[in-house]
């Protein structure tokens, strides 16, 4: 039994899906498939319920009409292209029509209340994959196969209720998944579940974070306990850096768990980060496969390290970053002031992503732009009082990381990538103290980032050049 995956771009219209289609009709193992919203769609209704939300109450059902006939519109016509039996697609488009309703009466609940809380948000971002459910299974019934549409929840996967990154409820996963979905199975029904969304305890909706797909899939890959989670894409794979930065990058046949996990998780988005964790655990493989080029072998991700390939595998950067510098003698005098402030913000949901090497009187910690407020209001909170004398926020630069489980061992390797970044007249902001075994990250200016990648692809990948 296997997972497959299909991304944003992979269903983003008929073509794609019929192709997705083919694909999942070829496979022969049973299968779940995961789906995620068709390309675009979550960010346009991220964008509607935040400019809904500000609207002046007169303009806002004009505002929303005009929305949800955008998106009625971009659904029903993949619907009428991919699914070719005029029966199901009625039935589809009826079941997306239906959708679109619901979610324009949320949205002008949310204009005329003026209120938009994260609670809200996961239920307006759920339609994307809630439609893109029904079209996929629509177009696998069209060829003939027998295939169900699942809510994530209906699926299993069901979190705790912290909505817009909420945590999954591991212990109860590991009865609800398989409940949920052996009885399908083994009727030879394709479930196709949404990825990203789920539901906490009372059955509201959640998300897992943006991009969460991938990590809807290997839960339920981990919790089925299949032979291979897939996460089908728009890429051959992984490749050394994202090609977008670097055309000539190359595709990595195998790549390790914990090195794909670091990859991921200082910005290479061809995976989610979160998704790692789950196969690791039951030792699963993950295999990357283009939808586009489905002959290519993809990338393997698996437990082994293997050092051969290269001492430095890959290359990624994380955009969108703060750095949050705390100064102050008060912090030298207190004891365990960091375990306070990691505390606090750790209470407020609030992900450190990189910590730096601190002098008694300093400490410096990076975090999403988008947690910059938040952190700082919680960290003005009386625990801290006499200890900071000021809080600086860095908020133009981004994280480089270098990544080679072969890394380990290289004498020098890092004095050799800093002076890379010298020649190229770039300063380091900041070099991260527990870098783990197999990356070795650094900081410095948002604008030079991608010239620091392409620089140290050429010399470390391109020619191999350790010296
Ligand atoms: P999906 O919609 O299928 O989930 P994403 O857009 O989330 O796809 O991820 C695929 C994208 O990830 C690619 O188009 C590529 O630009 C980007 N990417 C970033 N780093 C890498 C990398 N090291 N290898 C491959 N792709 C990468
Ligand atoms: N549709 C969601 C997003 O855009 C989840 C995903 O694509 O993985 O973030
Ligand atoms: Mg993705």
């Amino acid at each position: 039994m296997i997972v497959m995956k299909f991304g944003g771009t992979s269903v983003g219209s008929a073509r794609e899906i019929l192709r997705v289609a083919e694909l999942v009709g070829k496979e022969k193992r049973k299968k779940v498939v995961v789906v995620s919203a068709m390309s675009g769609v979550t960010d346009k209704l991220d964008k509607a319920a935040k400019k809904v939300v500000n609207l002046p109450a007169e303009v806002v059902e004009k505002e929303v009409d005009a929305f949800h006939k955008e998106i009625l519109h971009q659904h029903v016509s993949a619907i009428k292209e991919a699914i070719t039996d005029k029966g199901i697609a009625e039935e589809v488009i009826a079941g997306v029509t239906l959708l679109t309703h619901s979610l324009k009466f949320a949205l002008i609940g949310i204009g005329y209340l003026e209120d938009l809380s994260p609670k809200s948000l996961d239920y307006i971002h759920s339609f994307g994959e809630r439609m893109s459910v029904l079209i996929v299974a629509g177009a696998l019934r069209s060829k003939g196969m027998d295939a169900k549409p699942l809510t994530g929840y209906e699926a299993g996967i069901v979190t705790n209720s912290c909505f817009g990154c909420a945590r999954p409820l591991f212990k109860r996963l590991d009865n609800t998944v398989k409940t949920s979905l052996n009885p399908l199975l083994d009727k030879g029904i394709v479930p196709v579940v949404t990825g990203y969304i789920a539901a906490d305890e009372d059955g509201r909706i959640t998300t897992l974070g943006r991009g969460g797909s991938d990590y809807s899939a290997s839960l339920i890959g981990r919790y089925l306990g299949v032979k291979e989670v897939q996460i089908w894409t728009d890429v051959d794979g992984i490749l050394t850096t994202d090609p977008r930065t670097v055309p000539s990058a190359r595709l990595i046949d195998v790549i390790s768990y914990m090195e794909a996990m670091d990859l991921a998780y200082f910005g290479a988005k061809v995976i989610h980060s979160k998704m790692i964790e789950p196969a690791m655990d039951a030792d699963i493989p993950v295999r990357i496969l283009n939808t586009f080029n489905p002959g290519c072998k993809g990338t393997l991700v698996v437990k082994e390290q293997k050092q051969i390939e290269g001492i430095v595998k890959a290359l990624s950067i994380a955009k969108n970053v703060s750095i949050i510098n705390m100064k102050g003698v008060g912090l030298a005098e207190t004891p365990n002031i960091a375990a306070t402030v990691f505390n606090l913000l750790g209470d407020a949901n609030i992900n450190i992503i990189m910590i730096s090497a601190a002098s008694e009187a300093n400490l410096s910690f990076v975090v999403k732009k988008t947690d910059v407020q938040n952190a700082l209001n919680v960290l003005n909170s009386e625990l801290l009082e006499g200890c900071i004398r000021s809080m600086e926020v860095i908020d133009d630069a981004c994280i480089i990381a270098v990544v080679g489980a072969g890394m380990r061992g290289t004498k020098g390797i890092a004095a050799k990538i800093f002076q890379t970044a010298a020649d190229e007249g770039v300063n380091l902001i900041m070099i991260a103290q527990g870098s783990s075994e197999v990356n070795i990250s650094f900081m410095v200016k948002e604008n030079v980032g991608d010239k620091i990648i392409k620089a140290l692809h050429k010399r470390f990948i391109e020619n191999n050049n350790l010296k």
